[in-house]
Order: C-alpha cells, then sequence, then structure tokens
C-alpha cells in the first residue's frame, strides 16, 4: 500500500528584504526558497542537504509555520495551513515540531528541565494536573535517555548530547506527527552525534513520526534519510530514494557534494576544486537560467539562459539540461 502523504508544498517561494544601503532608492531581496514543491509522507525521513546557505533551514521554518511564504502553498494532512485561523494553527502546532542545531542556544538557562519539557503540555493540556505533567515530564525524560531524577537541573548542568535529548523530549511531549530536525547533531561530538542519531531513528521506529533532516553533512543524513532532496541556492537540484541518489548522483551539485564527504583513505579523496568552479553566486541576485551555472563544468549554452525543470530521470527527479547524457558519466 502506498504510503500517505503528510506534508504536501506547493510552490513555495520565501524573499527576505535586505539593506540596500542609505541612498538606494530599489529594495533587495535575497531569494531563499524558490519555487520548491514536494512531499513528505507518513513514517519516512526526507533529508534536506545543501551548503550553508542554500534555503534548506528557511524550508524546513516554511513548512511548519514559523516564517510566512512569499508565494506557495503547505497542506499538513490534507489541510492548507495558511486559511487556518490563529486557534486552529495552536491545535496543529501540537502535530508539527522543531529540533534545533544548538541545543543550549534553543532551551532557556534558567528553566529547570521540567519546566522546559513541561511548557508545551501546560499550554495545550490545561486540564493536566502538577502531578499528571511531572510523570509526563518523566516518562519523556527516561524515553530520551534522560534519568528522570534530574528533573530540577539545568541546562548548563548537562552535556551537549544530553542537552540535545531535553530538546527531543521537549518536541516530544505532544506526541507530534511530524519534526523539522535541523541540523541537531551539527554541534556535537561525532561519538555523541550516533547516539543521537540513533534515539531518532528509535523514535521514529515506535512512534512513527515523520522527520524532515535537514544537515549540511551528507554522511549524517545517509543515515537516517529515506529519501533526499538536494538544495543549490533555493532550489531543488536533485531529489529521490537515499540509494538513487547517493549511490548514482545525476546532478552534477549532487556529485560535487557526495565527493566533498571526507574519504578515509586520502588517495581516493579528490579535491572538490577539480569539480567545481567559481564561487557561491549572490542569493540576492541569483544566476538567470540554472542558478549552479556559473560553478558547473558541463554547462552549455542553454544553462544560463533557460532554467531546467524539476523532470522525472533515472527513478527520481532531477533539475538539469543534461540529466540524460550525465547519466552514469560522472
Ligand atoms: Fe550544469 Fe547545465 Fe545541468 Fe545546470 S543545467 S547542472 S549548468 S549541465
Amino acid at each position: 500500500m502506498d504510503k500517505k502523504e503528510l506534508v504536501k508544498i506547493d510552490n513555495i517561494s520565501k524573499l527576505f528584504q535586505v539593506d540596500s544601503g542609505m541612498w538606494s532608492k530599489s529594495k533587495d531581496y535575497v531569494h531563499a526558497v524558490s519555487d520548491v514543491s514536494l512531499s513528505i509522507y507518513e513514517g519516512e525521513t526526507l533529508g534536506l542537504v545543501g551548503e550553508s546557505g542554500c534555503g534548506k533551514s528557511t524550508l524546513g521554518r516554511l513548512i511548519i509555520n514559523l516564517i510566512e511564504p512569499t508565494e506557495g502553498k503547505v497542506y499538513f494532512d490534507g489541510i492548507d495551513i495558511h486559511k487556518l485561523s490563529s486557534e486552529e494553527l495552536r491545535d496543529l502546532r501540537k502535530d508539527m515540531q522543531i529540533i534545533f542545531q544548538d541545543p543550549y542556544a534553543s532551551l532557556n538557562p534558567r528553566w529547570t528541565i521540567r519546566d522546559i519539557i513541561a511548557e508545551p503540555l501546560e499550554t495545550h493540556h490545561k486540564k493536566m494536573s502538577k502531578k499528571e505533567t511531572t510523570e509526563r515530564v518523566q516518562e519523556l525524560m527516561r524515553f530520551t535517555g534522560i534519568r528522570p531524577e534530574h528533573l530540577d537541573r539545568y541546562p548548563h548542568q548537562f552535556s551537549g548530547g544530553q542537552r540535545q535529548r531535553v530538546g527531543i523530549a521537549r518536541a516530544l511531549a505532544l506526541n507530534p506527527k511530524f519534526i523539522v530536525c535541523d541540523e541537531p547533531v551539527s554541534a556535537l561530538d561525532v561519538s555523541i552525534q550516533s547516539q543521537i542519531l540513533n534515539l531518532l531513528g528509535d523514535i521514529q521506529k515506535k512512534m512513527g513520526i515523520s522527520y524532515l533532516f535537514i544537515s549540511h553533512d551528507l554522511s549524517v543524513v545517509r543515515y537516517l534519510s529515506d529519501r533526499v532532496c538536494v538544495m543549490f541556492l533555493g532550489k531543488i537540484c536533485e531529489l529521490g530514494t537515499t540509494s538513487l541518489v547517493y549511490e548514482d548522483p545525476i546532478h552534477p551539485y549532487t556529485k560535487f557534494l557526495l565527493e566533498a564527504i571526507p574519504k578515509p583513505d586520502p588517495t581516493k579523496r579528490k579535491s572538490e576544486k577539480q569539480m567545481l568552479l567559481g564561487e557561491i553566486p549572490s542569493p540576492v541576485n541569483p544566476p538567470s537560467g540554472c542558478r549552479f551555472h556559473t560553478r558547473c563544468p558541463y554547462k552549455i549554452e542553454i544553462c544560463s539562459k533557460v532554467e531546467p525543470e524539476l523532470l522525472e530521470c533515472r527513478g527520481r527527479m532531477v533539475a538539469c539540461h543534461r540529466a540524460q547524457e550525465l547519466i552514469g558519466k560522472l
């Protein structure tokens, strides 16, 4: 049976106005996300990868309505979230949560662990008694691997990995259906990263939650994702199952990102300079045609003039004029 679509975004764009200088009459905009459409299914992890500034965190925040799109629609469980009243949206928020990169910055340092995890319960379940809330907090602490007797400790008394567990416990408090994991292990030591990834994997198995897993680190994304979406300068380059995208990439940018993953054997490493030309273009004035053309070693005349559509190619979606020619050649 086909999996049910939980999140659907249709032609989403987000522009942020930037300071164009005191004497300038025109307004400049950062094109953070440009005309992106995709779906996330029940119980799956969609990995979202790309270099810093490619729009992946903005896309995560657009999906859970932390920011409003300039254009486009977001559907959650078939509901257009921008048509909801503020009360309906508040109710829906229970189902959509976010885990941030820096657990220390996202936890109030003056609150105890109990206060931090209990806050969403106290906001959404006002009839819950204090005893019931504490029991639920302790249950969540046990579930995420934090000792429940540490209920009255403060964030600074925990290690980075433990603080991320607290962030996860808080995100789980209302039994969400969907969590945006925004670089959740990037601030942690490598040895701790795998513990947090395992925890997220176990939670998904037990609760059937869907994740949008955002990271610049392709090896981390591979570990947890069923499908992967590669973004460059606010656009999707390639979207498909993890095995297809990692083992048989078609888009030149996907290939570059995969080549840039550090390899244990130095003789097998390729310099990224071999592969890519130039600097990342400015999102204020993105290149015409294919946004990647100023860096792509495979560009042809049409690339700077016509924007490539995201089309089906060998079992995944690719936005490249030369996708068919590049199959198996990169
Ligand atoms: Fe390179 Fe052209 Fe494909 Fe863009 S469309 S990735 S510039 S070959």
